[in-house]
C-alpha cells in the first residue's frame, strides 16, 4: 500500500473496509474506479478503461461524470453488483492536503431509493428469510415506499408456500439467514434473485432492533409479537439497510400478514397465466396487468400489481371492491374528475421516502406541494361517491393542508433540480434570507453601475467590468488606454489586448456580494433541510393518504376498463360453481377484434366438476382454459369480468399447467417439469380449487402419457375441484361417459370441402378429429410429406388406431397398458390369496418372482 499515491491509498483502504463491492470515488467532477473495479466497471458500463501512474506502476482507471452517475450506477446494480459511493466529506477548496473522503452509501439491488434507478409502477423489495424452530420468517421492505411486511410460514406445505410467496414478491435482493441456505439457492438459481447470506440477531435483540425502528415498547400492536422468526427476518432487513448507509426514518410501521389470507398461486401458475410477465420475453406486454393498468399514478400501478398477485378470499372484501367499481361505473363524471385530478399527483410514497432518506431534491418538494394542492378538489369529487369501501378510503385521507401551506409559501414555483445554486426558497418566506438577497443585489447593482461611473471618471470609454472565478470582479482596460489608468487601480492580470485591475472599493463591494450570496445559499440549504424534515414528520399521514389515492386509482381504473370493454359484475359465492355466459379472454380480446365468446358451466351442485376439452390445434383450447382462470382471478381481485354474466364460487387456489417449458437451468427435462407441476396440483388441489391442465402427458410416449392423463383425470374428478383439461388424447372422452362428474366438450370446427374453419366455439361433446395434417398444410409443410402422412393415417386408422411401425417409421413402440397381452406376473398375482400367506412365504414368493421376471 505504501507504493500508492495518497489518494489511491485512501481508495484502497476504504475498499478493504467494504469487501465484495465496487468502489466509486469522487475526484473533482468525476466518480472514478481503480484497479480491478475499473476493469469491471469499464466492461459493465462500456466506458473507456484508462490508467494512471501510481508509485512507479500503471494502475487501471475508469470514470463517469458526477452529474450522470446515477445512470451508470443503475446499470451496475442491474447487473447484480453492489456499489460503494465514496464522497468528499469536506469542501475541497477548504481542505488542507488530501480531501477527506468516506463511504456514504452502499447501493445494492434491494436498497435503492433513487428515482432514476427504479421503475415507477413496480415495487423494489429487499426481503429476508430465516428459519427458527421449524418456522420460516419472511420480511419484505421496499425502502423506496416504506412498505414493510412480515409473515411466518410453518405447517405442512411450508416450503411450497414460501417459494410461492417468493415467486409473488420477486425481491430485488434476498437476505438469507440461518438454516435458510437451501431456499436462497432456489431463489438464486430458479428465480434469478440476487442473494446474500446474512447473519441474524438472536430473538431478543431482533425484537429490540425492530421496536427501536418502530419507536414502540412492544410489538403486539403489529401482530408479530409471537412470530420470532418473522421478527428476526425484519431485523435482518433493518441491519442490512443500516450497514449500507440507508436511512429508514420513514419506516415507522409494519404489517403482519398470513399467506393463507390470499388465493394461493404457485410460481408455475403465475407464469402460465401471464399475469405480470409474458412467457415470450418476460416483459409485461400481453399480460393481464397490461390490460388492466389504466392507472394515473405510479402508486396505483404498484397496488394493481399487488392485487393481481394476491387475489382475495374474503367474500365481503371482494364484494366491497365490486360495489365500489360499480359506483364508479355509474358515476362516470366523478370517475373522470378523479382520474383527471390524479394525473397531477406525483409518486407521494417515493417522495416521502426520499425526504426521509435525505435524498429529496427541490423538485421533489415542489412535486409534493403540487400533489397536495390537488387534494381538496380530489376530496370533493370523492365525497360524491363515498359509500361503502369508497367512504372508508375517503376517511383514511389525512388533511395535510398545514404542510401544503408550508410548501406553498416556501418553495418557488419551478425550482432547480439541485440545491447547490440556490434559487429554491421563495422571497417573503424568511426575513434573513430576504435581507441577504437584498444585500447581494445592491452590491451587484453597485458593480453594474461602476462601469459607467469609472468610464466617466477616467475617460476610458471602453472600460469594462468583468468577473472570473480566480480573482473575482475586475476592471478591464484595453492596451490603447493604459496611460489613462488612475493610481488607485491595482494590476492583477495581463491578457493579449488588455490589462485587468481591481480597486479597494470594488473588492469591498465584491465581498459584500459574494459573502451575501454564499450566506444566502447556505441559509437556503438550511431552510430546505428544515422543510424536508417537516415533510418527514408527516410521513405516516402522507403514506396513508398515498395508499388511499392508490386504491382509488385502481378502482377507477377497474371502472374505466369495465366500461369500455363491457365487463360485468360477477356474482361471488361460497359454493364451487363456475358459470360464465359469453366469457372472453381479457388479453386475447384486446388484440383480436373478432373474439368469439364462450360458455362455461362446471361445478356447483348440478354440473360435473371436470371438463375434458378436445379439439384440433389452434382451435382455441388454451385460450378458453386461461380465460376461465383469468375471469376467476379478476373477480377475486375485485374487478368486473369479460363476460355477459358470471357466477363464481370463490377459488382457494388456481392451478394452471400450460405448455411445456424446459427448465434447463435447473437441470430438469420438460417431462420432469410437467410431472413436478402435475404432482403439485394433485397433492394440493381442494374441492374449492380451479385447475386448468393443457396437454398434460405429452412429454413422453403416447400410451405412457395417455395413461398418466387418464389416471390424473380420475383423481381430479374424485377431488371434485373445478377442472378443465384440454387434451389431444380423445380416448379420454370415454371418461365422460363413465364418470358422472366428468363432461366432454370440444372446440367446434367447420369443414367446408377440404378446408377447415376454426370457429373457436366450445360446444358439448368430445371429438376424435385432430386435423393435424390440415394444420401442417396451412403451415407450408411440403406436398409430398402431406400425402405420405395421409397414407400413413389411413393405414393406422384401418388398424384400429394402434400405432405400428411402417416402412418409414423406425420408432420402437413401447408395450402399453392398453394393447399388451396380460403378462404372466399379473396372472400369478390374480391367483394369489394373500390371506393364506405367512410373511416368510410372501418374501419367498417375491424372491422367486424377482428371479423369474425381474429383468424381463
Ligand atoms: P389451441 O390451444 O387449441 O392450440 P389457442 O388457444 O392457442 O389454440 O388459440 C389459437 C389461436 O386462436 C390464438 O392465436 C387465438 O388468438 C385464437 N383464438 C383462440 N380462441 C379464440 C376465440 N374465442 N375467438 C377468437 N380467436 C381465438
Amino acid at each position: 500500500m505504501t507504493a500508492h499515491t495518497p489518494m489511491l491509498q485512501q481508495y484502497f483502504r476504504l475498499k478493504e473496509e467494504h469487501p465484495g463491492v465496487i468502489m466509486a470515488i469522487r475526484v473533482g467532477d468525476f466518480y472514478e474506479f481503480y484497479g480491478e473495479d475499473a476493469e469491471t466497471a469499464a466492461t459493465a458500463l462500456e466506458i473507456t478503461l484508462t490508467g494512471r501512474e501510481d508509485g512507479g506502476q500503471r494502475i487501471p482507471m475508469a470514470g463517469v461524470p458526477y452529474h450522470s452517475v446515477e445512470k451508470y450506477l443503475a446499470r451496475l446494480i442491474a447487473q447484480g453488483h453492489r456499489v460503494a459511493i465514496c464522497d468528499q466529506l469536506e469542501d475541497p477548496k477548504k481542505a488542507k492536503g488530501l480531501v477527506k473522503r468516506g463511504v456514504t452509501r452502499v447501493l445494492t439491488p434491494g436498497t435503492i431509493v433513487e428515482d432514476s434507478m427504479l421503475q415507477a409502477g413496480q415495487n423494489n423489495f429487499l426481503a429476508a428469510i430465516c428459519v427458527l424452530d421449524g418456522n420460516i420468517g419472511l420480511a419484505t421492505l421496499d425502502p423506496s415506499t416504506g412498505e414493510f411486511l412480515v409473515t411466518e410460514i410453518g405447517g405442512d406445505e411450508r416450503d411450497d408456500r414460501l417459494l410461492a410467496e417468493l415467486a409473488r414478491i420477486r425481491p430485488a435482493e434476498l437476505l438469507v439467514g440461518p438454516q435458510a441456505d437451501e431456499f436462497g439457492n432456489l431463489a438464486q438459481n430458479g428465480m434469478g434473485v440476487s442473494v446474500r447470506t446474512t447473519p441474524a440477531l438472536n430473538p431478543d435483540r431482533a425484537a429490540r432492533k425492530l421496536m427501536e425502528q418502530l419507536q414502540v415498547r412492544k410489538l403486539d400492536g403489529f401482530g408479530c409479537a409471537n412470530q420470532p422468526s418473522a421478527v428476526i427476518a425484519a431485523s435482518m432487513v433493518l441491519n442490512y439497510a443500516e450497514i449500507n448507509g440507508l436511512l429508514l426514518s420513514h419506516v415507522d410501521s409494519l404489517s403482519t400478514y398470513s399467506v393463507d389470507g390470499f388465493m394461493r398461486i404457485d410460481a408455475a401458475t403465475r407464469r402460465s397465466l401471464e399475469l405480470t410477465q409474458n412467457l415470450h420475453d418476460g416483459s409485461k406486454r400481453f399480460t393481464l396487468v397490461s390490460v388492466l393498468d389504466t392507472c394515473k399514478t405510479p402508486m396505483g400501478t404498484r397496488l394493481l400489481r399487488k392485487w393481481i398477485e394476491q387475489p382475495l378470499l374474503d367474500l365481503a372484501s371482494i364484494r366491497a371492491r365490486h360495489d365500489a367499481v360499480g359506483r364508479l361505473i355509474e358515476n362516470s363524471m366523478v370517475r373522470g374528475e378523479l382520474r383527471d385530478e390524479m394525473t397531477k399527483i406525483s409518486d407521494i410514497e417515493r417522495l416521502v421516502a426520499r425526504c426521509a432518506t435525505g435524498l429529496a431534491s427541490p423538485r421533489d418538494l415542489a412535486a409534493l406541494r403540487n400533489s397536495l394542492a390537488v387534494m381538496p378538489r380530489f376530496g370533493t369529487a370523492l365525497a360524491r361517491v363515498a359509500f361503502g369501501r369508497l367512504a372508508d378510503i375517503r376517511d383514511s385521507i389525512v388533511d395535510l393542508a398545514p404542510l401544503r401551506l408550508i410548501l406553498e409559501k416556501s418553495i418557488v414555483d419551478d425550482p432547480p433540480h439541485a440545491l447547490r445554486e440556490g434559487g429554491v426558497i421563495r422571497s417573503d418566506f424568511d426575513s434573513e434570507l430576504d435581507a441577504l438577497r437584498g444585500l447581494g443585489k445592491s452590491g451587484k447593482n453597485y458593480i453594474a453601475q461602476l462601469e459607467a461611473t469609472e468610464r466617466e471618471k477616467t475617460g476610458i470609454n471602453t472600460l469594462k467590468v468583468g468577473f472570473n472565478s480566480v480573482f473575482g470582479y475586475f476592471l478591464e482596460v484595453g492596451k490603447a488606454h493604459l496611460s489613462k489608468v488612475p493610481d488607485n487601480y491595482i494590476r492583477k492580470q495581463t491578457t493579449a489586448n488588455a490589462e485587468r485591475y481591481i480597486t479597494a472599493e470594488l473588492k469591498e463591494h465584491e465581498s459584500q456580494v459574494l459573502g451575501a450570496e454564499e450566506k444566502a445559499t447556505a441559509l437556503e440549504s438550511d431552510l430546505f433541510h428544515r422543510i424536508r424534515i417537516q415533510v418527514s414528520e408527516q410521513s405516516r399521514s402522507l403514506v396513508q393518504t398515498a395508499k388511499a389515492i392508490a386504491e382509488i386509482d385502481v378502482l377507477c381504473g377497474f371502472g374505466e376498463i369495465s366500461s369500455y370493454r363491457s365487463y360485468t359484475k360477477p356474482t361471488i359465492l361460497e359454493s364451487s360453481i363456475l358459470e360464465i355466459t359469453a366469457g372472453r379472454h381479457p388479453v386475447v380480446e384486446a388484440t383480436n377484434l373478432t373474439f368469439v365468446p364462450n360458455e362455461t358451466e362446471i361445478g356447483g351442485d348440478s354440473k360435473p366438476s371436470l371438463m375434458i376439452l378436445t379439439g384440433p390445434n389452434m382451435s382455441g383450447k388454451s385460450t378458453f382454459l386461461r380465460q376461465n382462470a383469468l375471469i376467476c382471478l379478476m373477480a377475486q381481485i375485485g374487478c368486473y369480468v369479460p363476460a355477459k354474466s358470471a357466477q363464481i364460487g370463490i377459488c382457494d387456489r388456481i392451478f394452471a399447467r400450460i405448455g411445456a417449458k424446459d427448465e434447463l437451468a435447473l437441470g430438469q427435462s420438460t417431462f420432469m417439469v410437467e410431472m413436478i407441476e402435475s404432482a403439485n396440483i394433485l397433492n394440493h388441489a381442494t374441492e374449492k380449487s380451479l385447475v386448468i391442465l393443457d396437454e398434460v402427458g405429452r412429454g413422453t410416449s403416447t400410451y405412457d402419457g395417455m395413461a398418466i392423463a387418464w389416471a390424473m383425470t380420475e383423481y381430479l374428478a374424485e377431488i371434485g375441484c373445478r377442472t378443465m383439461f384440454a387434451t389431444h388424447y380423445h380416448q379420454l372422452n370415454a371418461l365422460g361417459e363413465q364418470l358422472p362428474n366428468v363432461a366432454n366438450f370440444q372446440v367446434a370446427v367447420d369443414e367446408i370441402g377440404s378446408e377447415i374453419i376454426w370457429t373457436h366455439r366450445v360446444i358439448p361433446g368430445g371429438t376424435d378429429q385432430s386435423y393435424g395434417i390440415h394444420v401442417a398444410r396451412m403451415a407450408g409443410v411440403p406436398h409430398a410429406v402431406l400425402s405420405r402422412a395421409r397414407e400413413i393415417l389411413v393405414e393406422l386408422e384401418a388398424k384400429g388406431g394402434e400405432p405400428r411401425p411402417t416402412p418409414t417409421q423406425t420408432t420402437k413402440l413401447q408395450m402399453t397398458l392398453f394393447e399388451a397381452e396380460k403378462p404372466e406376473v399379473v396372472g400369478a398375482l390374480e391367483d394369489l390369496d394373500v390371506n393364506q400367506l405367512t410373511p416368510i412365504q410372501a418374501l419367498g414368493l417375491l424372491d422367486e418372482w424377482k428371479r423369474k421376471w425381474g429383468n424381463s
